[in-house]
């Protein structure tokens, strides 16, 4: 069985109210269209993943996670729709009234919760961890957080396919930063590909990511963290209702909202020629919302 998406991803132009005189183009890659719950990049980074169990014979996905992580509830869909058992190896233990949102979905979707300290989480690297998890589960596929693993780095590759030729800038926000690897690594080598962490001190990234592409490639701007992962103010709100309200597109709060924030904020400030044609993608994420959901207007 391939795994099928429900819709290709399309491109759809940003109202140019607001860019207009300082650059040619923004649109936004709608990869969140791909899937109703495995949506946005983490379709690309998963597919490989199950490719691989499927050739391998391997029945379980061990993956890790926090309890808001969208990763981990797009792998539970994703193993859910492919046959596949999952076990998310959970950040912090929550008793049965407390589980979120995101680790009810989880569940739901037949992923077996397995909580552990702080302490032990931060092993998530391990070895002798993930040799004691790999036994004692039964020898699954053990794909890292966020999926940032060869696997996620090739489908990821993928999404570059689906970027036309007169971009000269990819807007895409970063988390471990396996999908702007990917795309760095197969997108034409004149296109610039600016990443939006959504975190403090992001700005790591750029030597992490350095490993695996060259450097200047690409950039990664951590200005625009809004206190923090996760965290939100009420000025980022405004900008997601008004977002909605200007182009119809929900944008999620944890990473993409950050990322239009920051390229609006940067567009504004006559960062980019004014030939430049700007391509945001839209990676989904949109689980994440139900947490500020009284106040969006989406
Ligand atoms: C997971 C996620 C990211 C981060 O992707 P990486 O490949 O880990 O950098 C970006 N945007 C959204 C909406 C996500 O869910």
């Amino acid at each position: 069985m391939d795994i099928i998406p429900e819709q290709q991803p399309y491109i759809q132009e940003i109202n140019a109210d607001w860019y207009e005189g300082k650059v040619t183009e923004v649109s936004m890659l709608r990869l969140d269209a791909v899937h109703h719950q495995v949506s946005g990049n983490k379709w690309y980074k998963l597919k490989y993943n199950v490719e691989y169990c499927r050739s391998h014979g391997i029945g379980t996905i061990l993956t890790f996670g926090g309890a808001y992580s969208n990763h981990l509830a797009a792998t539970a869909a994703m193993a859910n729709i492919s046959g596949l058992k999952s076990i998310g190896v959970i950040k912090g233990t929550y008793a049965e009234k407390e589980l979120t949102p995101t680790l009810r979905f989880c569940r739901d979707n037949g992923m077996e919760l397995v909580f552990v300290t702080h302490e032990d989480y931060a092993r998530k690297y391990d070895e002798d961890w993930l040799r004691y998890l790999s036994a004692r589960f039964n020898y699954p596929m053990i794909i890292p957080e966020g999926g940032a693993n060869e696997y996620g780095r090739k489908g990821a590759r993928e999404i570059a396919e689906l970027i036309p030729e007169r971009f000269t800038h990819v807007a895409v926000s970063v988390g471990t930063g396996t999908t702007l690897t990917g795309i760095v690594d197969n997108v034409g080598g004149d296109v610039r590909v600016l990443g939006f962490a959504p975190m403090k001190g992001g700005k790591y990234l750029q030597n992490e990511i350095s490993k695996y592409v060259p450097a200047m490639n690409f950039t990664i701007y951590d200005d625009w963290h809004f206190g923090g992962f996760g965290k939100h103010t009420a000025e980022l709100v405004v900008f997601m209702n008004q977002f909605y309200l200007e182009n119809n597109i929900p944008l999620d709060m944890v990473y993409t909202a950050k990322m239009m924030y920051g390229l609006q904020t940067r567009i504004l400030a006559g960062g980019y020629e004014k030939a430049s044609k700007i391509l945001c993608l839209h990676t989904g994420g949109l689980q994440g919302n139900v947490s500020i959901k009284d106040k969006l207007i989406y």
